[in-house]
C-alpha cells in the first residue's frame, strides 16, 4: 500500500527526531512492501521565521490532504527566543492549537509503558512495579473546562472568576467509542474516570459510557472516580489497560502516568478525529537545551510513527515490529544520554549512542 505522510519537523530537536522516524518508516516499507511518501509542512517557530505566522492556511490544507501527520516538536526557549516576544496568538504553540482545532482532533492517546530495561527510572517500589505496566490514557481534547465560557469580573464588590465545564452527549459518545475500539486492539478493558459523585457533566459522562459499553460486549469496563484513579496509578498501575477521561482529568492523570515511566524521550502520543486521520508526536517538547547536538532520544517519535501504523493505517503487524525493535535495542544495551543509568554499577554492558545511531539500530532490528 501507498501512504502519504505529512511531516511537521518543527523546531529544536524536531528535525533530528523526525528524520529518524522517517528512516524507520522507510525500513518498515522495505520489509513489509509498503510505500511511504512524505510532504514537509511548516509549523511553529520555523514558520514564523519563514512567513511571519506559526501556521498558514496552506499548511492546514497540506495536513488535511495527508493520510496522517508525523510531528517532531515546536517552540523554543521561552525565556530567550524572540518568538516569545510576540503576542500569544502569534507564538509557535498557537500554530499547534489551531492545527488541532482545524483537524477536529478530539481524542488524545498517551501510552504509559514501563520497559523492563528502564525499570530503575520508575519512582515506584519494586513490589508495586512487578512485571511492569502498559496502559493507554485516552483524554478528550476539545471540550470541557479548557474550552468552556470563562469570565473574571467584580460581583458584589468581590473579584470573581468563573469557568464553565460543558460536555454534550455526542462529544462523550464519540470518544467513548474510540476508547472501546482501542481497547479491542489491546487487553480489552476500559476504565472510565469521572467525578460523578459531585458534578453533572460526569454524571452524563457515566450514562453515555454505560450506553456505549452495550455495543462492546467483549470489552470489560468499569467506572472510577478521578481522586481514586490518581491514587491507584501509584498503588497498582498494572490494573489499567485503557483509561478514558475528560479533558482536565486526562491532562493531570496522563502527566502522572508518564512520570511513572521515567523518561520523556520514550513517550509517544496520538491525537485522532473521527476518521482514520491522526497527528502523531512525541510527548516532549523541542528541548532547545540539546537541539543540534545529535544526542536527543528519537524513540518517542519512532513509537509515535508505530502508533500511526496501528491507528491510522491499521498495520498492526508492522507497528508490532517497530515496538519489538525498540525493545530489542534496549535489551542489547543501547541508550541515548537521557536514559543512561545514573549509577556506575548499572552501566556495565550499556553503550551510550546518539540520535542517528539509535535510529539505525532500531531499523536493523525491524523484521517480519
Ligand atoms: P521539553 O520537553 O522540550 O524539555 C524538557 C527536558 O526534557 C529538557 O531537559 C530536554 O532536554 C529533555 N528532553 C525532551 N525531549 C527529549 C528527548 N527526545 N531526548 C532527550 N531529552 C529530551 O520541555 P520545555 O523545555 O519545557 O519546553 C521547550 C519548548 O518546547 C517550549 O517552547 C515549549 O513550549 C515547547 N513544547 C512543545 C511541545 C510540542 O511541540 N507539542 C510540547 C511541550 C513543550
Amino acid at each position: 500500500m501507498k501512504y502519504h505522510v505529512g511531516v511537521i519537523a518543527g523546531d529544536g530537536i524536531g528535525p533530528e527526531i523526525t528524520a529518524e522516524a522517517r528512516k524507520v518508516l522507510d525500513k518498515v516499507g522495505a520489509v513489509f512492501g509498503h510505500q511511504f511518501d512524505y510532504e514537509d509542512i511548516l509549523m511553529g517557530g520555523c514558520s514564523i521565521d519563514a512567513v511571519g505566522v506559526p501556521l498558514t492556511d496552506e499548511a492546514i490544507a497540506q495536513a488535511k490532504a495527508s493520510d496522517a501527520v508525523l510531528m517532531g516538536s515546536i517552540g523554543g526557549n521561552t525565556a530567550t527566543s524572540p518568538w516569545y516576544q510576540l503576542e500569544p496568538s502569534k507564538r509557535p504553540e498557537a500554530g499547534l492549537l489551531k492545527l488541532r482545532k482545524s483537524l477536529q482532533l478530539f481524542a488524545n492517546l498517551r501510552p504509559a509503558y514501563l520497559y523492563n530495561e528502564l525499570k530503575e527510572a520508575c519512582p515506584l517500589k519494586d513490589d508495586i512495579i512487578g512485571d511492569g505496566f502498559d496502559m493507554m490514557i485516552m483524554r478528550e481534547l476539545t471540550g470541557g473546562l479548557y474550552f468552556g465560557k470563562r469570565v473574571t469580573e467584580v460581583r458584589d464588590g468581590l473579584m470573581t472568576a468563573e469557568d464553565t465545564l460543558t460536555y454534550n452527549e455526542e462529544e462523550i459518545r464519540r470518544i467513548a467509542k474510540r476508547a472501546f475500539d482501542i481497547a479491542g486492539k489491546r487487553r480489552k478493558k476500559v476504565t472510565s474516570v469521572d467525578k460523578a459523585n459531585v458534578i453533572d457533566s460526569s454524571r452524563l459522562w457515566r450514562k453515555i459510557v454505560d450506553e456505549t459499553a452495550k455495543e462492546y460486549p467483549d470489552i470489560a469496563y468499569e467506572h472510577m472516580l478521578v481522586d481514586n484513579c490518581a491514587m491507584q496509578l501509584v498503588k497498582d498501575p498494572k490494573q489499567f489497560d485503557v483509561i478514558l477521561t475528560e479533558n482536565m482529568f486526562g491532562d493531570i492523570l496522563s502527566d502522572e502516568a508518564s512520570m511513572l515511566t521515567g523518561s520523556i524521550g520514550m513517550l509517544p502520543s496520538a491525537s485522532l478525529n473521527d476518521t482514520k486521520f491522526g497527528l502523531y508526536e512525541p510527548s516532549g517538547g523541542s528541548a532547545p537545551d540539546i537541539a543540534g547536538k545529535g544526542i536527543a532520544n528519537p524513540i518517542a517519535t519512532i513509537l509515535s510513527a508505530a502508533m500511526m501504523l496501528r491507528y491510522s493505517f491499521d498495520l498492526d503487524q508492522e507497528a508490532d515490529a517497530v515496538e519489538a525493535a525498540v525493545k530489542q535495542v534496549l535489551r542489547d544495551g543501547y541508550r541515548t544520554i537521557d536514559i543512561m543509568p545514573q549509577q556506575e554499577d548499572k552501566k556495565a554492558g550499556i553503550k551510550q549512542i546518539g540520535t542517528a545511531q539509535m535510529g539505525d539500530m532500531i531499523c536493523e532490528r525491524i523484521v517480519k
